[in-house]
């Protein structure tokens, strides 16, 4: 490894019924896929970046034998793969330790029989998370969770959302805590170890936000800079940048399928926000934020910034 610091890269692979559930859309449960457009176009957008990334797959999508054939090409294209829950809820927080279990367990199975790996990272939907979220996952052996996003951005996300959806009160209710609380902007930002207990720990690896603003800087957002002004976004990163390195910053950086392909590839979900733009444009926008990353960090799969960690840096343990 080169002595450049480190950035990962991870990917939660929301599916179009996730996009769909989350939005109160009608026809979500018959689980629509867009993997047949989506993985193929991911993965030589990722092959031209020379780049390998960690993809958070959901347990449900493995059900189908169609979608399947386009979870194995991840790891035959030397990707790693990450539970993200089995049914993709935002809500795991309010579960209970068995429910949890059997969220993690059943999606961490079916993972390894359609990529034929075994998950050792773990990010929950929506940025859910809980103690016995993380007993569970260090009681199976998982080395890292990556759910933490700190940002005081949270409830104002939640509120946008709501707004853009055609959800009912019910459903809301359910959704109270989506995107996290205020709160979540006091965590912290460099990979940690949480202290559970009993002498287990598991390690924690925060998506990265502007050290000391804490504003979210990861794709979704600099799309949605990028399309106002190329050098808008650019300075926007360079900030984020800079603040990362000054305080020693490791950076765990945030894609979503609609961060990297259109309306025009993906019909079915056109009328989402940010969808207008074409795929052309997003991969553009892609690619310069990956150039500016490479200039400062070395670019690595959540697995091996695991390993690093592990090995080389004495990470702070945080009672939970
Ligand atoms: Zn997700």
């Amino acid at each position: 490894m080169n002595k450049k610091p480190i950035a990962n890269i991870s990917l939660d692979l929301d599916n179009q019924w996730s996009y769909m559930k989350i939005h109160g859309d009608e026809g979500w449960d018959l689980y629509p896929s867009y993997f047949d457009i989506f993985i193929p176009h991911v993965l030589n957008v990722l092959d031209e970046l020379d780049l390998k990334i960690t993809f958070f797959i959901v347990g449900k999508d493995t059900e189908s034998e169609e979608n399947r054939k386009y979870l194995r090409m991840i790891t035959e294209r030397g990707h790693e793969v990450g539970n993200h829950s089995y049914h993709h809820e935002s809500w795991l927080q309010t579960y209970s330790y068995e429910k949890i279990e059997n969220e993690i367990i059943n999606a961490e199975k079916a993972i390894e029989v359609a990529t034929g790996q075994k998950p050792i990272g773990f990010r929950g939907p929506g940025f859910s998370w809980s103690k016995d979220l993380l007993k569970v996952l260090e009681s199976r052996g998982y080395k890292y969770d990556a759910s933490t996003l700190p940002t005081f951005l949270g409830p104002l996300a939640r509120a946008y959302y709501f707004a853009k959806s055609d959800l009912s009160k019910e459903e809301k209710r359910a959704r109270k805590e989506l995107f996290g609380k205020f709160s979540e902007g006091f965590r912290k930002l460099k990979p940690y170890k949480w202290d559970l207990g009993e002498g287990k720990t598991i390690v924690e690896i925060p998506v990265t936000t502007m050290p000391i603003f804490k504003l979210p800087f990861h794709l979704s957002y600099l799309i949605f800079l990028g399309n106002i002004s190329m050098g808008l976004m650019q300075f926007y990163l360079s900030i984020a940048i800079f603040l990362c390195k000054i305080t020693k910053t490791p950076i765990s950086f945030l894609l979503h399928p609609l961060d990297l392909i259109g309306g025009d590839q993906i019909t079915q979900l056109a009328f989402f926000p940010g969808m207008n733009v074409e795929s052309k444009s997003k991969v553009e926008i892609f690619n310069k934020v990956i150039e500016t990353l490479k200039t400062h960090y070395g670019v690595v799969q959540m697995s091996e910034h695991h390993t690093f960690l592990d090995s080389k840096i004495k990470m702070e343990v945080i009672k939970i």
